[in-house]
């Protein structure tokens, strides 16, 4: 019954219409559990791949992890023939924002039509959202939850809601708050935790006593902050406040590398209007010095901080997803999309020169062992193709010098444990089912990623014809909103 009805459900968001109904057949044969049988699994915390085993899966959790042979345990099952196969933990982005600002021009893009089938069908089963309308986004986290308790397949979504920020040199979009002063700081925190936010997102731009309000009041309320790094503050300075959790590559975080931090993030945001193609990149490489950064870096493991560097957000955009934002994005955002990639194509050599100091800086973190995490900040305005943004993430992490099992476990169980989800990023027995089924080892070839044999998210098994009827719809979707 399980698999018809999924079937149904997963038919209403790939059209993307009726999203009302799910239905199931009152005829089908009820069974207790789904059996994928002689599935290697990849342990992503060990690094290593097992031999055969056959895995049940029951409610939505790995109910058990047993010899190839043992079959479901005298149950009935849904069978999944794994020989050849292997089984991973789903992939997490850290770093999304499902409803956030979009210009008036653009459509409404529904998360739960564009968004999630997307993901889903690259394996990309977690998220956790740092900035968007927190009323929209806690909707939509509720939804998700709904489903995922019924045992349909949707994303396991986190979210911050709007961000608290200073006032931005290019104004205030609608998934941030201003607080005005530390009180008022204080008072925002509680009232975003009280609406039931999972934590504060901390962004650019906000004044010292402001920013001690608020992470003094999130810890206070038993929760925490993440995001940016504050301007004119470094990491550790940010780390002993309570923030250990920074997203992007901020210039911060080099910029204290050396004698004086202030004076060189002054220098760096000085230009950061006029400085055109390629100014980050460079004023970046210059502010990076190895040995001094790798005592920063040291300190700041020491300090308990992570990073989530979205490297992808100022990577060249590559070809395979630039083919697939032309399938997969509406038409105005693929013009943004465009524009984007001729800016960041203009930076040329600067470009290259910023490749090599993040392989630089990549391979200083992870030796300090400050711990690194995937997230994309990808939104389709920067040719961001929800899910395959993540795993051009992981690709670019490998060039940048992590292994590959290291940044599957950045992907996987580093990025559950950050997202406060103790029981995901796991393929072990009483782990959440949320899993991705591969044709080949990930962590000899994370191509095997692009396109997944089959996916189980809150333990609903969705085979590769149906991963695929999922793309299909988003890019259906896409093409059928108004062009704006
Ligand atoms: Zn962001």
């Amino acid at each position: 019954m399980r698999g018809l009805k999924s079937l149904s459900c997963l038919f209403a968001i790939s059209v993307a219409i009726g999203l009302g109904g799910c239905t199931s057949s009152p005829d089908a044969p009820v069974k207790d559990g789904l059996l994928i049988s002689s599935v290697r699994i990849v342990d992503t915390v060990a690094g290593s791949v097992s031999e055969p085993r056959d895995v049940v899966i029951r409610d939505g959790r790995i109910a058990s992890v047993s010899d190839a042979g043992t079959g479901c345990g005298g149950g009935r099952c849904e069978l999944v023939d794994g020989t050849g196969q292997y089984l991973m933990p789903g992939l997490w982005d850290l770093h999304v924002h499902l409803e956030s600002y979009k210009a008036p021009e653009d459509p409404e893009l529904e998360p739960a039509n564009w968004y999630a089938p997307l993901a889903l069908s690259y394996g990309v089963l977690g998220l956790r959202d740092l900035g968007s309308r927190t009323d929209e986004i806690l909707a939509l986290r509720a939804a998700w939850a709904a489903k995922r308790d019924a045992g349909e397949a949707a994303p396991l979504l986190k979210a911050a809601g709007q961000s608290l920020s200073g006032k931005q040199p290019w104004g205030t979009f609608d998934h941030t708050l201003v607080p005005e002063s530390p009180e008022n700081a204080r008072e925002l925190v509680r009232t975003q935790l009280a609406r039931g936010v999972d934590f504060i997102k901390v962004h650019d731009f906000i004044a010292p006593d402001i920013y001690a309000a608020i992470t003094q009041e999130a810890l206070a309320q038993g929760s925490h902050v993440v995001g940016h790094l504050r301007p004119y503050a470094g990491p550790l300075e940010s780390a002993a406040a309570g923030q250990k959790d920074f997203d992007h590559l901020p210039p911060e975080l080099l910029a204290y590398c050396g004698p004086d931090g202030q004076a060189a993030t002054e220098a760096f945001y000085g230009g950061w209007y006029t400085g055109g193609p390629g100014y980050y990149e460079r004023e970046m490489a210059a502010l990076y010095d190895h040995a001094a950064c790798g005592k920063l870096f040291a300190a700041a493991a020491e300090a308990g901080v992570s990073v989530t560097p979205t490297l992808s957000v100022r990577a060249p955009v590559r070809a395979r997803t630039f083919e697939a934002a032309k399938r997969y994005l509406p038409e105005g955002y693929l013009a943004k999309c465009e524009e984007s990639k001729r800016f960041r194509d203009a930076a040329g050599d600067d470009i290259e020169s910023y490749r090599v100091m993040i392989a630089s800086v990549v391979a200083g973190l992870a030796a300090a062992h400050v711990e690194i995490l995937t997230g994309t900040d990808g939104v389709p305005e920067s040719c961001g193709v929800p899910g395959l943004i993540l795993l051009d993430e992981l690709d670019y992490l490998v060039e940048a010098g992590l292994t590959r099992p290291q940044a599957l476990y950045a992907a996987t169980r580093g990025a559950a444990l950050k997202a406060d989800a103790p029981d995901h990023g796991l393929a072990a027995s009483g782990a959440a089912a949320d899993l991705v089924l591969l044709t080949g080892n990930p962590m000899a070839d994370l191509a095997v990623l692009e396109t997944p044999a089959g996916v189980i998210s809150a333990g609903q098994f969705i085979g590769r014809d149906e991963l695929l009827a999922l793309r299909e719809g988003a890019a259906q979707y896409a093409r059928s909103l108004p062009k704006g």
